[in-house]
């Protein structure tokens, strides 16, 4: 287990990122994507709005609620989100089958002009794993700066964090531009896109590594959070 990169378009099999075929329009090719969730869990709406306006933990004890992954490692996740304030980054929890290469993903779902973004959970990889043996798999990996699971839902939330509201049409011009950005020096998984560059640099900022991320990677970095 040494990819741990998940996005929202990252290919289960080979860990590399989606391309949009050029004679698709973004959404088209969104919606052809819809056929990877194969255990997708329905979402808990709210009663009035008809939206979950921010998740909970009983949202992902829910999504993995009767699979192979444990509720335990539902519960860091939450706990991770909670320390950071970041449960209004998303509007579900869900649980796909993804193959070997993926950890976790955040997918935007288009609604109206706008989209609900989920935590995806890939039980081809979470399943049948503790919080402790999730741990060791990010600490002996070594193309991220990840060195925990923590960190792994820190680089996670950055994703979140980077669309937040945003509409549907700005998330996909921003990918556009995101993916020509290929900046050497954190990680193999920032060299990806930008906005795998902009997740990693968020773990080394919550770290407090602030010397090891480049000037190149920072600039891009405080395009979106403002000066750090
Ligand atoms: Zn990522």
């Amino acid at each position: 287990m040494d990819d741990i990169a998940e996005r929202w378009a990252r290919d289960p099999e080979t860990g590399k990122t989606y391309t949009v075929p050029g004679s698709m329009t973004y959404k088209q090719w969104a919606a052809k994507q819809t056929g990877l969730a194969k255990s997708v869990k329905p979402l808990e709406k709210s009663t009035k709005s008809g939206i979950v306006k921010s998740i909970t933990v009983d949202n992902f004890k829910a999504a993995v609620n009767g699979g192979t992954i444990k509720e335990e490692v539902a519960v860091k996740i939450a706990d991770v989100l909670e320390e950071h304030n970041a449960f209004n980054l998303y509007n579900g929890a869900v649980v796909k089958k993804l193959g070997s290469k993926i950890v976790f993903q955040t997918d935007a779902q288009k609604v109206g002009t706008f989209f609900d973004t989920l935590f995806v959970l890939n039980e081809d990889v979470l399943g049948g794993k503790t919080v402790k043996d999730i741990d060791k798999m990010f600490a002996e990996a070594k193309n991220n700066v990840a060195n925990s699971f923590a960190e792994a839902i820190i680089h996670e939330m950055y994703h979140s964090k980077l669309i937040h509201n945003l509409n549907y049409s700005q998330i996909e011009a921003l990918y556009d531009e995101l993916n020509d950005i290929h900046i050497d020096g954190i990680s193999k998984t920032a060299i990806a896109d930008g906005a795998e560059c902009i997740a990693e640099i968020g773990v080394l900022v919550e770290r407090g590594e602030m010397n090891a991320i480049p000037k190149e990677a920072l600039k891009l970095f405080e395009r979106f959070f403002g000066e750090i």
